[in-house]
């Protein structure tokens, strides 16, 4: 076994443990029921307190449970499936979702109903399917693969699945989400770099939310992935308590961008049952972005984004798409469909 997955099975998911170590109150264990509890070691040296960037972000809260008003599947991502871990929003591009399991759960994940899950999981018979359906679909030129997290799998694993969609001649470009550069950096080693140079035009997007998660180990792990060739962009989500600040944004984005790593997105928080304690709303994003042009490089910008609800697709946060604001923000995207976002407290 590779030290990796050492290091991936010796994760932590005992919540007597974080509540002893962390002083988590009782109403975590109800929590952990519901939603699986994983931490990389990694990020477990991390946390130095419950309150910090690294504790809000993997120690669960008895807040998750707080907001049941929200629905589980705010982006329609089943509705737009056809076939297990498959998701087919937009003509050109599909979302495989390879992988069931992360290297840490993020308590804000938009996909919080099904990760760390059984439901989740993907058999090697289904990724071949949704393979099957890539190739019988000549529209698709970009596959973007996620989960989970995909760098959970083996190299073994993951070699084949890069050989079989490079066999399918209109998927362009591939496209692999992984947290791993933040989480579990030793993942992003010399062998995988060569694993993935070798299915080019391959972009690597990760996905660091705060400045301080650029700590050596990762920024070692972008420039393996960069000095490999590899293109590397990032996404963000804007969560309160932990980044929703333009000051902190703007170090994180220009720290990126010295990297090497470009600022991709800056995700509006999704109203994803259970995550309603990281919500921020559209005026304060839209006002740390006023912030950020002019005092950032445009390289290091990214685009404020809001996946709209019911599975209509991501819009920029910018006045041509939005209609009004408020507690029941209306938004309208590209085809001009109009989608209300909702912004009053969830809780029931
Ligand atoms: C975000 C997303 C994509 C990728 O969108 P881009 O704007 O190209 O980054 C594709 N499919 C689904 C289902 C998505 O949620
Ligand atoms: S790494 Fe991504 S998929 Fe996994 S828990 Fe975090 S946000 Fe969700």
């Amino acid at each position: 076994m590779d030290e990796w997955q050492q290091q991936h099975r010796r994760a932590c998911g005992d919540i007597q443990k974080l509540k002893q170590r962390f002083g988590l109150d009782d109403g975590v264990d109800a929590v952990a029921g519901r939603y699986p509890v994983r931490i990389s070691e990694y990020v477990l040296e991390q946390i130095a307190d419950g309150d910090d960037l690294w504790g809000r972000q993997f120690l669960p809260s008895a807040a998750e449970l707080n907001d049941a008003g929200a629905p589980c599947d705010p982006l329609a991502e089943e509705r737009l499936s056809p076939l297990p871990g498959l998701v087919h929003r937009y003509r050109h591009r599909v979302l495989l979702l390879a992988a069931g399991s992360c290297f840490a759960y993020c308590r804000f994940c938009t996909r919080k109903r099904m990760v760390g899950c059984a439901q989740m999981a993907v058999s090697f018979g289904e990724l071949m399917q949704a393979l099957e359906y890539i190739a019988a679909h000549g529209e698709i030129n970009e596959v973007i693969i996620s989960g989970g997290d995909p760098l959970t799998l083996s190299n073994a694993l993951l070699s084949e699945l890069l050989q079989r969609l490079r066999r399918i001649p209109h998927v362009q470009i591939i496209r692999l989400g992984s947290r791993a550069p933040a989480v579990l950096p030793s993942r992003i080693d010399a062998t995988l770099c060569a694993l993935l140079a070798r299915h080019q035009p391959l972009y690597f997007l990760t996905h660091f939310n705060h400045p301080a998660e650029l700590a050596p180990a990762a920024r070692q792990a972008c420039a393996m992935l960069v000095d490999a060739g590899i293109s590397v962009v990032n996404q963000t989500v804007l969560l309160r308590g932990v980044n929703d600040d333009s000051s902190v944004l703007g170090q994180l984005f220009h720290n990126l961008y010295c990297l090497r790593v470009r600022p991709y997105y800056l995700h509006q928080m999704d109203i994803t049952r259970g995550t309603g304690h990281f919500r921020t709303t559209l005026e304060q994003g839209m006002e740390i972005m006023r912030q950020l042009q002019g005092e950032l490089s445009g390289m290091a910008m990214p685009i404020y984004t809001v996946d709209l609800p019911g599975g209509h697709g991501k819009i920029p946060v910018t006045p041509q798409y939005v209609r009004r604001l408020g507690v029941d923000a209306l938004l309208v995207n590209a085809a001009g469909i109009e989608v209300v976002y909702p912004q009053r407290n969830m809780e029931t």
